[in-house]
């Protein structure tokens, strides 16, 4: 599932390429991805005629924001959209096409058909599902370390689920929570109430580090990314610790194992995200 910087990636390379056209009308081919309104000739007449003002993210949601509406739309699994000219060839599991009113059609394909579209009145989207919920945008000014350290509060929830909960911090997936723990040096199963104020600093500062990162090397993919097929999505980024089982840590050399926390799999190095700090002085 793509997360923040693949998201951000897909938001940068939208907005450079379908920004100012027209929609001259919509297809819809599977109308179960529209969510809101869930009906395609309903869908197509709000947008046509509309232009696209600006794409813009919140969380791993996309918003193209429109003259008079606000098309909110999730990637899930693996949801890709893709500029074409009109008289290419439509692919196999295309389900949405906004044509353009200049002879090209923005196409949404999803193998999986998990993705969503709501369509909202400008503003409203934040006070509805999908967005109403949302927690903090980590790579945003407002994110500081006691805006982060309150929304942590004393839980004794371990630290993977908490930082996948997108009702707390979004954008964060399976990939760079487990990056941003190893970069923190704070093992994945750690409960929040026993995290020192310089464990939490650390995470905070790891998790703004690893996913503008991420961002800057989609950021610079973009150009070649696109010149590709057309078609935006997923790309492979430097990974320290996620699908490196078995693999040297970067950091120390010791083995990185892989476990299940929250049923998810989780990637960490045992000497430099300890468990539990007390053993080791216990130990010695
Ligand atoms: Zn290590």
């Amino acid at each position: 599932m793509p997360e923040l910087p693949e998201v951000e990636t897909v938001r940068r390379t939208l907005n450079q390429l379908i920004t100012g056209k027209e929609i001259a009308r919509v297809t819809v081919h599977l109308p179960r991805i529209l969510q809101r309104p869930r009906e395609a000739e309903l869908f197509d007449a709000v947008l046509t005629g509309q232009t696209v003002r600006t794409v813009e993210r919140r969380g791993k949601f996309l918003r193209i924001l429109l003259d008079q509406s606000v098309l909110v739309s999730h990637l899930r699994m693996e949801g890709r959209y893709g500029l074409y000219r009109a008289d290419e060839p439509i692919e196999k599991h295309t389900h949405v096409i906004f044509h353009f009113t200049d002879g090209t059609e923005l196409r949404y394909k999803d193998v999986r058909q998990f993705g969503t579209m709501h369509l909202f009145d400008p503003g409203e989207e934040f006070t509805l599902p999908p967005l109403m919920k949302l927690g903090l945008e980590p790579l945003d000014e407002a994110f500081t370390f006691e805006s982060f350290e309150a929304k942590l509060g004393k839980r004794s929830t371990k630290i993977k689920p908490f930082l996948l909960n997108q009702e707390y911090v979004v954008g964060i997936g399976n990939i760079y929570v487990d990056e941003a723990l190893h970069m923190a040096g704070i093992h994945p199963e750690r409960e929040i109430q026993s995290l020192k104020k310089e464990e939490k600093r650390r995470l905070h500062e790891a998790i703004v580090v690893t996913l503008s990162e991420a961002v800057e090397a989609g950021g610079s993919s973009i150009k070649s990314y696109v010149n590709g097929q057309g078609e935006m999505g997923m790309f492979q980024h430097q990974l320290k610790v996620y699908g490196r089982k078995a693999e040297a840590c970067h950091r120390c050399g010791h083995v990185i194992e892989k476990s299940v926390v929250g049923g998810r799999g989780t990637h960490y190095c045992a000497k430099c995200q300890p468990l539990k700090a007390k053993r080791l002085h216990k130990d010695t």
